[in-house]
């Protein structure tokens, strides 16, 4: 079964839906135009239900199939934020707000879904329930945890729980994804070095703390090199450092900052741990002082196993067997959707973009060619997991 015979007919209108949305890009939860319009889109579809304001802008649509025989419902989730990034595309449908793009292509993600919602809605061949929800602030906001936070799955609870990302590099007409883990937490520190300033003529009369940084620095790549298990992943990103303003006079504090990404939560508690130690530690050593702020953001990305399987199994019946990557490696990139994961059972999984530019790129454009196969899968997923029985 390639192209689902309910998405075809709503392609164009599709393409055209992508286009518009590509043109308006808005940022973060600030998605006041972009969730009206797709709102209107579902209630246009024939949802039986539209809900907006979830998570502050996040929008939810509700089907109902044929029979609600066993009660079961399922969640296929969309992101619709955009990123702060100048448009080089130079595409006709560019992006009409300067500095704004949709540089991740979760103006596909929205249209795919709205397709699914289209084809659902039309055919209504299904038992039980499908929740759509579009989401705001996949790009650091934690969109997800505040659309779940807004009690996302207690007003629409479902059994299971799917999300899909484009991925360029990954032909059109493919599939990727992997059971367990298969992108990483991420979480950022800010660590600040207190000692005593003065006169840089005259350090013995200071305590300085840029030997203290630079100890530091160097001593936090030993989490990784020394701390984790060679056969598991994390990565100790320092990316910031500030801290002095003249030649001549020694700063009292030095900041740094950095990113923390574990594809493990074990691994993760122990990176933070280390991390703790190593700044007091060391600090101490050198009579200063470190003050230490860890957040965590975006959990682990942990596909289940049994969802994995359905997920793939939906994808083969429309692209076909042989298309469908089932042991994709992990990245150490993040993704929001982890905290709907960590909610109810679920799978994530990538959709070919063709050979295009890589996501977050100025001269990224999601494929327009990938909507019928997006769309399709959705409804492959939602009839495989809510079947009809005769
Ligand atoms: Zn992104
Ligand atoms: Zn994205």
């Amino acid at each position: 079964m390639p192209i689902d015979s309910a998405v075809t007919p709503h392609l164009p209108e599709l393409v055209r839906f992508r286009h518009e949305m590509h043109q308006h890009p808005e940022l973060m939860y600030d998605l006041p135009e972009t969730s009206k319009r797709v709102a209107a889109a579902l209630r246009a579809a024939g949802a039986d239900e539209v809900h907006e304001g979830l998570g502050k802008t996040g929008v939810v649509a509700v089907i109902r199939g044929k029979k609600n025989g066993a009660g079961r419902s399922i969640g296929l989730r969309a992101d619709m934020d955009a990123l702060p990034v100048r448009e080089i595309t130079g595409k006709p449908y560019a992006s009409k707000n300067e500095g704004r793009m949709h540089a991740c292509g979760h103006d596909g993600h929205t249209t795919m879904l709205l397709g699914a919602a289209m084809g659902l809605a039309d055919t209504r061949d299904f038992d039980g329930t499908v929740n759509l929800i579009f989401q705001p602030a996949e790009e650091g906001g934690a969109g997800a945890d505040a659309m779940i936070q807004d009690g996302l799955f207690k007003r629409f609870p479902v059994n299971e729980v799917y999300g899909m990302h484009n991925r360029p590099g990954l032909p059109l007409g493919q599939f990727a994804l992997r059971p367990g883990s298969m992108m990483a937490s991420a979480d950022t520190f800010t660590i600040e070095l207190d000692g005593v300033g003065g006169h840089a003529a005259q350090p013995h009369t200071t305590t300085d703390t840029m030997p203290v940084m630079a100890a530091l620095i160097q001593a936090l790549q030993t989490i990784v090199a020394r701390n984790v298990d060679p056969i598991q992943s994390a990565v100790v990103s320092v990316t910031m450092v500030h801290g002095g303003d003249a030649f001549n006079v020694i700063p009292p504090v030095v900041k740094l900052c950095g990113t923390v990404r574990t594809l493990d939560e074990s691994v993760r508690d122990l990176v933070e741990a280390r991390l703790h130690t190593l700044a007091g530690g060391i600090a101490s050593a050198f009579g200063a002082k470190a003050r230490v702020a860890y957040h965590r953001s975006y959990p682990v990305l942990v596909n289940h196993a049994e969802n994995t399987e359905f997920a793939a199994r939906a994808a083969e019946a429309v692209v076909g067997a042989g298309q469908v990557d089932r042991n994709l490696p992990p990245t150490m990139g993040s993704e929001d959707f982890a905290f709907m994961l960590k909610a109810v059972p679920g799978a994530y999984i990538n959709i070919g973009n063709g050979d295009s530019a890589g996501i977050h790129h100025p001269d990224y454009d999601f494929n327009d060619e990938a909507i019928a196969w997006g769309a399709s899968y959705w409804m492959s997923l939602a009839r495989g997991r809510l079947p009809l029985k005769a």
